[in-house]
């Protein structure tokens, strides 16, 4: 059957900075975006900085044009957790948290139980997860995408109920598109349309009609010139970006094109 596409009118841009920019540059790229950025409807943009650079940003932010989004969190509330960094501390701060990218998956060797525990508590703390899901170079080369996105879909979806699904956003991210992956290519929609279907009917099978609402993101090398054909694949809610977040010029371009795409 065929998957039944969202009425999502909201089209989401985040840029994922991951480990670059101090402080101090990370503020003067925010002043630079907020300047050349008004507030647009149906486009949701949120940038996700380095942590210690969450409290400054926030100060100087402008909620109505861009939010912040962290780039990872603790599953715990609070304790005995050197060097963690709770979901709760960040309420008031964020409005998004990454949830298992690859990076944490695969360089940090993030369990399923970790990324499911995480988004728990982004939810409990009632911060938007984006749950990023995708497969490596290999599992796609065995024919094993289907089961490794159903699988990571279940595992980090399995603790959260219906009434959750407004907190929750899927970022497709297959590993082997990724800018900062060794060999990378870059996906063309062919690649990604089965996936987001497969995404979508696993998120109905699993959660009934509401799941509609889930935004579902595409993220892997995405740049000015190929945003237009992912943002144009069926069931594609907006884009998670890393290497292009990072150049204004770019990330002003890919916002402007999604604004005349959706
Ligand atoms: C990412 O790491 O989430 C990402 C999508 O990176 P890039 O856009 O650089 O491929």
């Amino acid at each position: 059957m065929q998957p039944c596409y969202n009425k999502i009118m909201k089209t989401y841009i985040v840029g994922n900075w991951k480990m670059n920019f101090t402080i101090g540059e990370s503020s003067i790229y925010l002043h630079k975006l907020l300047k050349r950025i008004s507030p647009i409807k149906g486009i949701q943009i949120a940038v996700a900085p380095s942590l210690i650079a969450l409290q400054p940003l926030s100060l100087q932010l402008d909620r109505k044009k861009i939010k912040l989004c962290a780039q990872n969190c603790c599953a715990k509330d609070f304790g005995a957790y050197t060097g963690e960094t709770a979901v709760a501390q960040l309420r008031g701060l964020v409005d998004y948290c990454i949830v298992g990218h690859s990076e944490r998956r695969y360089v940090f060797n993030e369990t399923d139980k970790d990324i499911r525990d995480k988004v728990s508590a982004c939810v409990r703390n009632n911060i938007t997860a984006i749950l990023c899901i995708g497969e490596t170079e290999s599992e796609r080369t065995f024919g094993e995408t289907a089961d490794v996105l159903r699988d990571q879909l279940t595992s980090g979806l399995s603790d959260i109920a219906k009434e959750d699904l407004g907190k929750i956003i899927i970022a497709y991210e297959p590993v082997w598109a990724i800018s900062s992956v060794k060999g990378a290519r870059v996906a063309v929609p062919d690649d990604i349309s089965a996936s987001i279907d497969l995404i979508r009917k696993h998120l109905k099978d699993t959660f009934g009609k509401d799941a509609e609402n889930v935004p579902v993101l595409y993220g892997g090398s995405v740049n000015p010139s190929n945003c237009g054909a992912y943002l144009t694949i069926p069931g594609v809610n907006g884009l998670l970006i890393g290497g292009s977040s990072l150049i204004a010029d770019q990330f002003i371009d890919i916002i402007d094109i999604a604004k005349r795409v959706k």
